[in-house]
């Protein structure tokens, strides 16, 4: 159960991550952190080329760990770059490497004194997650982290469509006492 001060922190919104104003947006990135399509591809193309430099700067990120840069023009400060699982058969580590996605991200945000972050739906697009489970994982990772955590204020989970919208809230209905 997650405990009630703790789902005051987590909104669930339907829309377009690249125009959220929190301080950070986290972006669903490839390991080779050059930009790809989906949200990966909107984030670049809002952010503008600075983004991108840094990426090429850092070089690379490795599955469920996570990367900071500049949010150049978009309206959040930072971006944090994750990478999520490619979905096989879920047999294959992939809820754990879902879950630390979501932990390193908000790991790396509390470690840059951000107290407000976007999440997408990390790996449902292309990576095929199934949605339902990915929202399972990416909200009892979060609500653990904000239980241990105190200074993020605001986790707020940005779905691109209804579909995406509708399972975040039957999980976070479910986990309601
Ligand atoms: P992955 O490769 O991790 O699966 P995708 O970008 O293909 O990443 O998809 C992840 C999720 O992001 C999907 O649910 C997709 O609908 C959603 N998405 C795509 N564009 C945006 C956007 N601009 N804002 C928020 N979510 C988006």
């Amino acid at each position: 159960m997650i405990p009630k001060e703790i789902l005051k922190k987590i909104e669930l919104v339907q829309g377009d991550i690249t125009r959220e104003e929190t301080e950070a947006i986290v972006n669903a990135a490839n390991t080779s952190l050059l930009g790809g399509g989906g949200v990966d591809g909107a984030i670049h193309r809002a952010g503008g080329r600075a983004i991108l430099e840094e990426c090429k700067k850092i070089g690379g990120c490795p599955t469920g760990e996570a990367r900071i840069t500049t949010g150049g023009n978009l309206k959040a400060k930072y971006v944090i770059h994750t990478v999520g699982p490619v979905y096989r058969d879920g047999n294959h580590g992939e809820p754990e490497l879902l879950a630390n996605a979501h932990r390193n991200s908000f790991r790396l945000a509390v470690e840059n004194g951000i107290e407000s972050l976007s999440f997408p739906a990390i790996s449902t697009g292309v990576y095929g997650y199934p949605l339902r489970e990915a929202a399972k994982i990416a909200i009892g990772a979060i609500a653990k982290e904000l239980e241990a955590n105190s200074s993020v204020q605001l986790v707020r989970f940005v779905l691109f469509d209804q579909t995406a919208l509708d399972a975040y809230n039957e999980v976070l209905d479910g986990v309601v006492d």
